[in-house]
């Protein structure tokens, strides 16, 4: 008797990421939101009655790909504010904008928004860091995707929270109430060395220590935060968390753009992962992370795409790229990030970095069926000789078909399943409206 099975995909290539390489005519196996199984297509025929069968030819079916750094509701300020560096462009356009602007239901509208791109792009997990992380939950469970919530901590009041203490507070109570959502997990985000006191890290550490959860920071991604940490602190900004005792496999530092060979090996030291942002680095021209140098010294590392405000574009095809050429370029070796790895960085190593790598981040029996189909049969995807290769050289959001989190469908055939267009256009509209009144 066949076994029974919720769905059975039969795309042309599987590209499990762990092992590396590609799988030609296998089936992979749903049920329950679970990878049941990866074994041949005929075999899987034989095997298991499935309750749908869907053939995918032409297609590469991949894990779903992880954004390891954003802030999913600044989709509400994308091109707003452009051509500045980082600290003109938060101090005279962002901050002032946020400060009177961002409320519950901006980052609600916002973050269904950057919830729609991302699920049309073959993403179906993030990790935010925003004000009003409550909003941002209802948002990613009412779009179906999987989301790690910044617990955001700055020492500047907002329209969200008073004072580090009162962030903190609310972050935790929003943790207490959704810590056993099942597509919801939970960091502590003090928003950058530079917005946070030595007495909030030091509790933000003892902390994420009792809770077992990671630390997600934005960390040395501009020559001025070093110069600003010399003047204010006495120390680069990485020694100062090393003295406060926040690095560790729990740490996950964002863009780390300017870092000497002692920093990098202090990183790879402790176990920290890096969140590696090309697009907004470059954007905002901060600088290029030396992602060769991260590799050769065994720091993880992911990719994120950071905001829409800086990026302008949630679309973590664009960053495997970037990220591979970049590697190649400044490091002068063609054979620094190959393709394979790039596709690592956005699916396994995000999921390592993020402590998940038991649930998502590969093609694997047990974990979850977060599961994305990639068409190459598109004329400018021809001929197929490697699909790893194709994914990250040739192919883009726009080949994204179908997307399934938890094994269920959220983009068929190019159309978001749940989520309504029209009506995400209108909002943004709203919006657009009052930002520029
Ligand atoms: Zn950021």
């Amino acid at each position: 008797m066949k076994a029974p099975a919720d769905l059975l995909l039969l795309p042309q290539w599987v590209v499990p990421v762990d092992p590396a390489g590609t799988l030609t005519d296998h089936a992979v196996v749903v049920q329950d939101g679970r990878i049941l199984d990866v074994l041949p297509a005929d075999a899987a025929q034989a095997r298991y009655a499935a309750a749908q069968t869907l053939t995918l030819p032409g297609q590469a079916l991949i894990p779903g790909l992880i954004n390891l750094h954003g802030h999913a509701a600044m989709t509400l300020l994308r091109g707003m504010a452009d051509d500045l560096p980082l600290m003109s462009w938060l101090n005279d356009r962002i901050w002032p904008a946020e400060k009177q602007h961002v409320s519950e239901a901006f980052v609600r509208d916002g973050t269904l928004l950057a919830a729609a791109e991302m699920l049309a792009g073959g993403i179906t997990t993030c990790n935010d860091m925003y004000f009003f992380p409550r909003a941002a939950a209802e948002a990613f469970q009412q779009a179906g995707m999987r989301a790690v919530l910044g617990m955001i901590v700055l020492e500047f009041p907002s329209a969200y929270a008073s004072d580090a203490d009162d962030y903190l507070s609310k972050g935790l109570a929003l943790r207490d109430e959704l810590k056993d959502e099942p597509l919801l997990g939970f960091t502590f985000a003090p928003h950058a060395p530079y917005t946070i006191s030595d007495a909030s890290f030091g509790r933000i550490g003892t902390l994420a220590e009792q809770l077992g959860l990671p630390i997600h920071t934005h960390l040395h991604e501009t020559a001025d935060e070093i110069q600003h940490s010399l003047s204010q602190h006495g120390v680069r900004p990485l020694e100062r968390l090393a003295r406060l005792g926040l690095l560790g496999p729990h740490f996950i530092g964002v863009h780390a753009v300017h870092v000497t060979d002692a920093e990098i090996d202090l990183l790879a030291q402790h176990g920290c992962h890096v969140a590696h942002c090309p697009s907004s680095n470059l954007k905002l021209a901060s600088g290029i992370a030396p992602l060769a140098r991260f590799a050769a010294a065994g720091v993880n590392t992911g990719l994120g795409t950071d905001g829409a405000a800086s990026n302008n574009r949630l679309d973590l095809f664009a960053e495997m790229r970037l990220a591979a050429l970049l590697a190649k370029g400044v490091s002068g070796d063609a054979a620094a990030l190959p393709a394979a790895a790039a596709l690592k960085m956005a699916t396994l190593d995000a999921a390592r970095a993020l402590n998940l790598d038991d649930r998502i981040g590969s093609i694997v029996p047990g974990k979850r069926a977060d599961l994305v189909a990639v068409d190459l049969r598109d004329l400018a995807c021809q001929p197929v000789f490697d699909p790893v290769s194709h994914l990250v050289y040739v192919a883009g959001r726009e080949h994204v078909t179908h997307v399934w989190v938890d094994g269920i469908l959220k983009l068929h055939d190019r159309r978001l399943v749940d989520l309504d267009p029209d009506d995400l256009t209108t909002r943004a509209a709203y919006w657009r409206g009052k930002l520029t009144a």
